[in-house]
């Protein structure tokens, strides 16, 4: 009988395969009451442990594949400084001695401590940290029941691994060995196992609860990484549709890749530009591969989260510097940094809206931290303008609500040039400077912006979340997310419209410019600059060079002024006729 399991699909690409039943023992972590005298041999037996599975870590980091992402050594690498940190290494043996237990106990505690200071934090991506704690003490805990760190890695090839969850160290030795794709219990969009599984370019899903109850090693399993979609002893026909969608699925990717040099121009001869969306070196390479035109959105927030400290002026330079090498010439648009709301952000001296605030989306972020941290602000624009001697770049800014934060960040930027200029420091004194359009109330006032800022960049995550009032991280509401909402599209062209008039560029830099269903829409509209995640760019080109905007415009007219969701799909479904 065929099962069918549906999960969160964290990496496009289907599989065929043996399925791998990773289990690993669970633990007995129960508190074992020992003498006195038994609590030198047993610290000593915990730090053996990590010993161990840190000389496990140290060989799986030696062992990455050369062509490997440079992200994935620094993942194992922070399992390794984990295992160093004293909240693992110590503090579990001060349990031991205060407690007279067990190390596996002492291990367990130590775990329950740590995760409910990760699970109190209201950012997405800190709080899916916990998951980089529990790799580490099961690792060690697996040591202390075993003697040694089992990783069945040889059994791999071609095969589906399902597991509860997978250490980055595992996922890397799994595509080394073939692996043809994964499935684990446990983890989000946003977890390691998930970044990885995408820069790798192996299928995944996760959150599958329990799924190793029910699938067996050995048995036949299909899996569909986009739409997290797993069978388990498909039926012949299932297989045989299965087989046909994973051939396209490769056709399709090598059709794309003949455009890669192609110039990105309409049929009917609207020259567009391509740019790319980067948040990790990763993207970098990926952005080379599609021969994207430049980056039109640097999400400088990333350098800010999962550490305790703000980066210092020097740390900005030299990533910015490294991605403005690594460009060779094309544009760099770094976005100040948007923190805040779902990447909030809080060492001990800033305040964000933090896990209080009833409406942190509508809260201090983006711009408004910024102001309010003129220091940190500063920090970021003396190293982006320091940088600007180096390549070519501007500065974007996010979430605006009104010209008077344009007109103080402008001051604040003329103040850092001023200080530079004393200091003998190079700079571009020309860096354009743009600002994000994600608030309703600047896409209504486009013009009034347009007339200080050098260019515009629409931010449809947030334009849209903010114009239909739907958080949009919250599943619940995630049904009224509709990009196609007639409201959406006339702030979209509304800004469009008040670039041109200004004689400004305009680019949309929101999941919008990478959904082949709407972005001939956005074409229609009158936009020529998309920017998006790399690996998204080639089908929207295919999308795009294929298109005649005069033809497409019509139907993005009528588009704009109904409500009527039949009509939507008909007119969508003319406009991506062609
Ligand atoms: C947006 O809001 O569309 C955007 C690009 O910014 P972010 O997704 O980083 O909020
Ligand atoms: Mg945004």
């Amino acid at each position: 009988m065929t099962l069918m399991f549906n999960g969160i699909g964290v990496s496009k690409g289907f599989a065929i395969g043996e399925a791998y039943v990773l289990h690993r023992n669970q633990v007995d972590v129960t508190a074992r009451k020992l003498t006195k005298k038994q609590i030198p041999a047993e610290c000593r037996r915990l730090r053996k442990a990590i010993k161990v599975a840190k000389a496990e870590l140290l060989t799986a980091r030696d062992n990455i594949p050369k062509d490997a992402p440079s992200d994935i050594s620094a993942f194992i690498e922070t399992h390794i400084l984990m295992l160093d940190d004293g909240l693992l290494s110590d503090t579990p043996v001060d349990i031991i001695k205060a407690e007279q237990c067990n190390a596996e106990a002492a291990l367990q505690q130590q775990r329950e401590a740590l995760a409910k200071v990760f699970g109190s934090m209201d950012d997405e991506y800190l709080a899916t940290r916990i998951d980089d704690v529990n790799h580490v003490i099961d690792a060690v805990l697996r040591v202390l029941d075993n003697g040694e760190v089992v990783t069945p890695a040889e059994n791999w090839k071609g095969q589906i691994v399902i597991a509860d969850d997978l250490t980055p160290a595992d996922t890397v030795l799994m595509q080394h060995n073939g692996a043809a794709g994964f499935v684990t219990e446990t983890g989000g969009q946003l977890s390691h196992t998930a970044i990885l599984a995408r820069s790798l370019g192996i299928p995944a899903m996760v959150g599958v609860h329990n799924i190793r109850q029910y699938v067996k090693s050995g048995e036949t399993l299909t899996l569909d990484g986009k739409r997290g979609l797993l069978l388990a002893e498909p039926s012949d026909n299932m297989l045989k549709e299965l087989r046909k969608q994973k051939k396209a699925f490769k056709q399709q990717q090598r059709d794309l890749n003949k455009l890669i040099d192609k110039p990105a121009i309409t049929q009917d001869g609207v020259e567009l530009n391509l740019f790319a969306n980067i948040e990790i070196e990763e993207d970098l390479k990926a952005l080379k591969r599609v021969n994207a035109a430049g980056v039109g959105l640097y999400r400088t927030e990333f350098l800010y989260l999962n550490r305790d400290a703000l980066p210092t002026e020097q740390e900005h330079f030299k990533d910015y510097t490294k991605v403005l090498r690594s460009l060779k010439g094309a544009m760099l648009t770094i976005r100040t940094a948007d923190l805040g709301a779902d990447k909030d952000f809080s060492p001990n001296h800033i305040t964000t809206s933090g896990p209080l605030a009833h409406n942190p989306a509508m809260g201090l972020r983006g711009i408004r931290v910024c102001l309010n941290e003129p220091a940190l602000f500063e920090t970021q624009l003396r190293a982006i303008l320091r940088a600007s001697a180096r390549g070519p770049l501007q500065i974007l800014l996010p979430m605006l609500t009104t010209v008077a934060e344009v007109k103080q960040a402008l001051a604040i930027i003329d103040s850092v040039k001023q200080s530079l200029t004393e200091e003998g420091i190079e700079f571009d004194p020309n860096v354009a400077v743009g600002g994000m359009v994600e608030v309703p109330a600047v896409a209504i006032a486009a013009d009034q912006f347009a007339q200080h800022l050098d260019f515009l960049s629409i931010g449809t995550n947030d334009l849209i979340q903010y114009t239909l009032a739907i958080d949009r991280i919250d599943d619940q509401v995630n049904y009224l997310y509709d990009p196609l909402h007639p409201a959406v599209l006339q702030l979209i062209k509304h800004t469009i419209d008040a670039g041109q008039q200004a004689g400004i560029p305009v680019t949309l830099c929101g999941d919008m410019a990478s959904d082949t269903r709407f972005v001939r829409v956005l074409l229609g509209l009158g936009l020529s600059e998309f920017s998006m995640p790399p690996n998204s760019l080639l089908a929207v080109k295919h999308s795009l060079i294929n298109a005649r905007r005069v033809r497409v415009r019509k139907f993005c007219m009528a588009l704009m002024k109904t409500s009527d969701a039949k009509e939507q799909e008909s007119l969508l479904e003319r406009i991506n006729r062609e």
